[in-house]
């Protein structure tokens, strides 16, 4: 492990790190609080010029919320009212009844051993959600509802999101690393 000397902030997530030899950011996870839109694993920000020295990317960062915040965004909004979901059961590992969905982006790709994905006509589905639901529009409705609060609540992400990180860069771009102790 070689020494570093002076710890900088991600242009990224914002985060603290170690500066490598190079002057860069050292390799670090991601786990800004767990929006599955957003990029998981190895942080973006790895490798690059820590935010005292370099805001590229940063800014990047920020442009690229900002047209999810004013276009994929409100055009995904604007689909949600015709939206038809299809319906699945999902049963992790050996659960024995497992979960009826429609969202399944999380799962696709697993090996059958850890997940069994069947699809269920809407009378099944219908079936799963009483007495909530009795009737395909009710189901259909919810689903378009979750949908939109996803949306929703991506939006409000990444303006939090932008937010933070426009602070960080007033604050720190330009000002010196900090040196280890
Ligand atoms: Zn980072």
């Amino acid at each position: 492990m070689g020494k570093h000397t002076h710890k900088g902030n991600c242009q990224v997530c914002g985060r603290l790190q170690a500066v490598t030899k190079k002057g860069n950011i050292a390799n670090h996870g991601y786990d800004v609080d767990g929006f599955r839109h957003m990029h998981v694993g190895t942080c973006q920000g790895s490798q690059k010029k820590p935010l005292q020295e370099e805001r590229l990317y940063a800014d990047e960062q920020i442009a690229y919320n900002n047209y999810c915040i004013d276009i994929l965004c409100p055009r995904a909004l604007a689909n949600v009212s015709s939206y038809m979901p299809k319906f699945y059961r999902v049963k992790k590992g050996g659960s024995v009844f497992g979960r009826v969905m429609s969202d399944i982006s999380n799962y696709i790709g697993m090996p059958s051993w850890k997940v069994q994905i069947t699809e269920l006509s809407i009378e099944d589905a219908i079936g799963y959600f009483r007495p909530t639901i009795t009737n395909e529009d009710a189901l259909i409705e919810r689903e378009r509802n979750i949908r939109k609060r996803e949306i929703e609540d991506e939006i409000k992400y990444r303006k939090r999101y932008n937010d933070a990180l426009q602070k960080m860069i007033d604050e720190l771009y330009g000002t010196p690393l900090i040196p280890n102790e």
